[in-house]
């Protein structure tokens, strides 16, 4: 095939395509081969396709595992294979005052996580796809999906990034264009925020959801602590300090065994102040009192960040299209009170898995076929857990309390209440105003910290073991660099450098102009929703990012 540019590319044929090797995917994939098995239909030639060097290295989370679907879709013996670790046996809901703490006498039942195991994602991940290649699967790692081939209003293949570009975009010895995988049905397994999953939307291919979605910044640490038997197994989350109305979210504390915690705060994306920094926020939450008695005398082994969709049901777009399906957080499939997707993420895999079984065995990929598969989705047990809470989230930004009345509302009355506060505008929103008198919050992370744990970005992002050659082209770039000269540094100060977990972002002062370290990036894909000017083009790299492990 031959495209605009008169590039010659290969071109493959495969049945179907799945785009990430997250664990929405792959569930995906494996439940795609054992249908059709089952059916007694051949599966053809199924692809996953990630821009990961490996299984798991772009994966994050908390993570409590809600098992039952992974039990649904594995063997007993492929289950007993997943790496899942201490199981939840003491949790906490806590208020945090600047200088006081509240511990809830319980934690309600629809928030409890208990007897649920802790898991590492990245650990998951991996095993799911050695049980996927152990289906008769082929995954390809290292192999980054450029775009989406659309004909006549339908999707019919992806095509791959370019290898082996200089920095300018020019080709370099030994450059291979990447080829053009067409399939007949495109499953979008992107994660949240992705560049696919947008392009479905503005084409039209997809519907959009009737109200903006909200997404969290999620980043989190795994700490060595000294052991102590009542690390193991416990689960805390906090509300409060050092998040306030203007900026929602939460913290956590999970013990994965005696001497390894996982520490991390979740922060809305819809705050409005420009200066406000996420990473120095999670700082401040490790230095409170009640926090960093968990974690003294440790020692960072891990970090890590990703965006988090939080618009629950009502911020979920159409999940099927003209030749294509949306799974997982990709399609913002996340319970936003509880920050639990993983479940529904595979649940997600295997209707869709299920549906293009059906396909397959009749021959037919038109759009009604596919979907069936929202409509299964929609009565799944998954899905109507999470709508329990399906107006709950957009009461958030209203206040603790209000965000508690609603959500204990909304599970009275089992989601028919309180009113949805539909969102007015999108999380990139901001309201401009002077620098604070103190200083930005970076200046405030100067206090002390506990030592080994009081990390800043440059230290945290080395365990993250994210890398990106420097002899490829940016996979990040500003649109119109006089919109960030002219308008957005004078109005809110340059939010980027403050926004971005990995410091990827730096203002020089004289110009105006921002500097790009691109090669810190951390995938979590924040620049594409809070950007006020909307002026960052984030593209998946040719190869590289994060490196996640236990994580
Ligand atoms: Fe502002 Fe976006 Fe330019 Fe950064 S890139 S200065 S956030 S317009
Ligand atoms: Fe996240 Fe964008 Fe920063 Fe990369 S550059 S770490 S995607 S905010």
């Amino acid at each position: 095939m031959t495209d605009s540019l008169r590039i010659e590319r290969d071109v493959i044929h495969a049945d179907v395509v799945i785009v990430g090797g997250g664990p929405a995917g792959l569930a995906c994939g494996v439940h795609l081969l054992g249908a059709c098995r089952e059916r007694g239909v051949s599966p053809g030639t199924v692809m996953v396709v990630d821009k990961g060097a490996c299984s798991g290295a772009h994966v994050l989370s908390g993570a409590i595992l809600q098992p039952e679907p992974f039990k649904e879709l594995l063997t007993q013996q492929e289950y007993a294979r997943l790496p899942l670790g201490t199981a939840v046996a003491t949790e906490r809901f806590v208020l945090l005052g600047a200088r006081h703490s509240l511990s809830a006498p319980w934690v309600p039942a629809p928030l409890s996580s208990r007897g649920w195991p802790m898991t590492s994602l990245s650990d998951l991940t991996e095993q799911l796809a050695r049980i996927y290649e152990s289906r008769g699967g082929e995954i390809y790692h290292d192999t980054p999906v450029g775009g989406l081939l659309l004909e006549e209003g339908r999707v019919i293949g992806v095509r791959l990034t370019d290898r082996g570009r200089s920095r300018d975009g020019t080709p370099r010895p030994g450059y291979q264009p990447g080829a053009d995988v067409l399939a007949r049905v495109v499953v979008v397994a992107e994660g949240a925020a992705g560049p696919l999953a947008d392009r479905l939307l503005s084409e039209g291919i997809l519907k959009p959801a009737g109200c903006w979605s909200s997404y969290g910044l999620g980043i989190k640490e795994l700490v060595r602590v000294p052991a102590r038997s009542e690390n193991q197994g416990v689960c805390v989350h906090t509300v409060g300090y050092p998040l306030s109305r203007k900026a929602t979210g939460g913290g956590f504390i999970y013990g994965l065994d005696e001497d390894t915690l996982a520490v991390g705060l979740v922060v809305g994306l819809d705050y409005d102040s420009p200066w406000l920094e996420p990473h120095t926020l999670f700082r401040q939450f490790k230095r409170h009192r009640w926090v960093r008695r968990w974690i003294e005398g440790g020692e960072v082994i891990g970090y890590g960040a990703k965006v988090v969709p939080e618009g629950g049901l009502p911020a979920v777009p159409q999940l099927a299209g003209a030749g294509v399906l949306l799974v997982g957080d990709a399609a913002g499939l996340v319970d936003p009170v509880r920050i639990k997707g993983v479940h529904l993420g595979v649940r997600s895999g295997m209707l869709a898995a299920e549906v293009i079984a059906e396909c397959l065995a009749a021959g037919d990929f038109s759009s009604p076929r596919l979907q069936e598969y929202e409509t299964r989705l929609k009565r799944s047990a998954e899905w109507q857990a999470a709508a329990r809470f399906r107006k709950a989230r957009s009461w958030f930004g209203l206040g603790l309390v209000p965000a508690m009345a609603a959500t204990g509302l909304s599970w009275v009355t089992r989601g028919w209440g309180p009113p949805l506060l539909r969102k007015s505008r999108p999380d990139r929103w901001l309201q401009p105003q002077p620098r604070p008198p103190t200083g930005t919050a970076a200046s405030r992370g100067n206090m002390d910290g506990p030592r080994g744990v009081d990390l800043d970005i440059a230290s945290d992002l080395y365990f993250s073991g994210t890398r990106h050659s420097e002899q490829q082209p940016s996979h990040i770039s500003i649109r119109d660099p006089e919109v960030c000269a002219t308008k957005c540094v004078p109005r809110y100060g340059a939010p980027c450098t403050r926004f971005c977990p990995a410091k990827v972002y730096e203002l020089d002062a004289q110009t105006g102009t921002i500097r790009l370290q691109v090669e810190n990036c951390l995938h979590c894909r924040t620049c594409r929703l809070k950007c006020p000017e909307e002026n960052i083009r984030w593209e998946v790299p040719e190869a590289g990012g994060p490196r996640y492990r236990r994580m």
